[in-house]
């Protein structure tokens, strides 16, 4: 059975060990599997090199393409997770990319994982689009949902799939990790949460940007209505610590 990968900047599988930067676990050491291919399109997308090969109409403020041959990977499972067992750390974040593209073998790289770290948590990065299988929903231990909202580019109708968001919404195992460029754009995630009956606990909004300072200056803007509406905030430590690099 095989699973197609982000490559890093050296051609290698994108499979590493670091710090989170965002969500429930930032700043806890987790070991990451990034999955290329994604079936949203998101104009400020930090993971591009994913989804927008060149001959294809998305469009991407970078103005970049890219070459799927030079960017995807095929693996088989076991290879994955022979990579990935030296490198064990408390969690294994399966991210993308959207990691729900290749659903029908994701149950099969998460026994493998288990089998050479059985304490490990499992961890899944979505865009929340996609419905989970039953399968899946039963053997992670953490969904990140993180649905895109209109400043992304992409069509509503595409990004937020009501069967999909309340299926995670009533996944003990979700919380939702919300972009946010603007203080309008918290303001849309509490009527995501009212209408998905989302606890505020459950929320994290995150700056959106890739550059330290852009980060720190909108995180302050958002600050007082993420407050208000008794959300979490997420940072972006890795962009702090690392930059927007890849493998990191
Ligand atoms: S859903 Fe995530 S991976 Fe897909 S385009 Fe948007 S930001 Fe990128």
């Amino acid at each position: 059975m095989h699973i197609v990968l982000a490559r890093d900047d050296h051609g290698a599988p994108e499979i590493f060990r670091s710090i989170q930067g965002e969500g429930p676990n930032a700043g806890r050491i987790r070991t990451f599997i990034r999955l290329s291919g994604c079936n949203l399109h998101c104009v400020w997308c930090d993971t591009a090199y994913t989804w927008n090969w060149r001959d294809t109409p998305f469009v991407h403020e970078s103005g970049k393409k890219f070459e799927r041959e030079a960017e995807a990977i095929k693996l088989t499972i076991e290879k994955v997770a022979a990579i990935a067992a030296p490198l064990a750390s408390e969690g294994y974040v399966i991210t993308g990319g959207e990691p729900l593209m290749q659903r029908a073998v994701l149950p099969t790289l998460i026994d493998a994982l288990k089998a050479t770290s059985p304490d490990a948590a499992i961890e899944i990065e979505t865009n929340g689009s996609i419905l989970p299988p039953d399968a899946l929903a039963e053997s992670v231990d953490l969904f990140v949902v993180s649905p895109k909202l209109a400043h992304s580019g992409n069509d509503v109708s595409l990004a937020l799939k009501p069967d999909a968001l309340a299926t995670y919404a009533a996944l003990p195992s979700a919380v939702f990790k919300f972009v946010a460029r603007e203080v309008e754009d918290v303001a849309t995630a509490s009527v995501i949460a009212r209408d998905f009956g989302i606890k505020p606990a459950r929320i994290y909004i995150m700056p959106e940007g890739t550059e330290a300072g852009a980060l720190s200056q909108r995180a302050r803007t958002l600050t007082v209505a993420i407050l208000a509406h008794g959300f979490n905030f997420t940072p972006r430590l890795h962009i702090e610590l690392f930059g927007a690099a890849r493998g990191v």
